[in-house]
């Protein structure tokens, strides 16, 4: 039986931390594979996606500051970052033969395009996975308010957190034995209790935008295509 996915058009966010694997720094390339699988999932059910990666498996710009170093260098670093992963979630996205294209807040021609609202939205209509590089392009913001950004302006019908767990909690759940799972909870519940699933500049631009946030566990294989198609475990943040 075909299930109606439940959205058209969606942008996935992934934190650089889930490329690592088991290691403790770096890109497994098979991590990334897997999720290129989960994504290829989602073009399948005939879905838009967007993605997001963040940097912090390479270099978050907060390293260089707390050592009294320049916080804007750092964050340079940071979004140079996102680019190495984004590159490597494209090249696993075409090795299985899913059309992909990096497009970055920073130019740098050689290696990917440059971001525009325009060519971002003619390639997701042409069926294309296009991945944000390069966060929002600015210092003193997160991959997690890109995501937000770039979510409301290709006009996506949900921005997915992928996460270490499977939704959003009343605690951390690793630490916390009594923590429960929320199934559903409003933009303002999450800032006002101060959830920390994303920054909440990315929750607030998520909220006035009326976008839905699906937080789930990236670590679960084929769990983003059983949200899509109306299944999985997730809390989804909606007003
Ligand atoms: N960054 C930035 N501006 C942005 C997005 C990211 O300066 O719009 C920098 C910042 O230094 C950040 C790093 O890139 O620490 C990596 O991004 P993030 O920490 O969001 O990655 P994640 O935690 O998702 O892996």
């Amino acid at each position: 039986m075909t299930v109606k996915p439940l959205y058209r058009r969606v942008l996935l966010k992934a934190s650089g931390e889930a490329l690592m694997g088991e290691q403790h720094f770096g890109i497994d390339v098979s991590v990334v594979d897997r999720i290129a699988a989960d994504i290829a999932e989602a073009r399948a059910l005939g879905i838009e996606v967007g993605v997001v990666i963040g940097g912090g498996n390479i270099f978050r710009g907060v390293a260089v500051a707390s050592k009294g170093g320049d916080r804007v260098t750092g964050d340079h670093m940071g979004m140079l970052a996102t680019v190495i992963n984004s590159l490597a979630l494209r090249t696993s996205l075409n090795k299985i033969g899913v059309d992909a294209v990096v497009l970055s807040a920073i130019a740098m021609p050689e290696l990917c395009e440059s971001f525009s609202q325009r060519q971002a939205t003619a390639y997701m209509n042409q069926g294309k996975v296009v991945i944000f590089a390069g966060g929002t392009g600015n210092p003193f913001f997160t991959t997690d308010s890109a995501a937000a950004l770039r979510a409301a302006e290709i006009g996506a019908d949900a921005l997915f957190k992928g996460t270490q767990v499977d939704g959003v909690y009343s605690a951390d759940p690793k630490k916390d034995p009594n923590a429960t799972r929320f199934e559903r909870i409003s933009h303002g519940d999450v800032i006002k209790r101060g959830l920390s699933i994303m920054d909440t500049a990315a929750i607030a631009l998520a909220r006035e935008n009326n976008i839905p946030i699906i937080v789930y566990s990236i670590h679960e294989k084929g769990g983003f295509g059983d949200i899509l198609r109306g299944g999985g475990r997730c809390t989804v943040v909606t007003d």
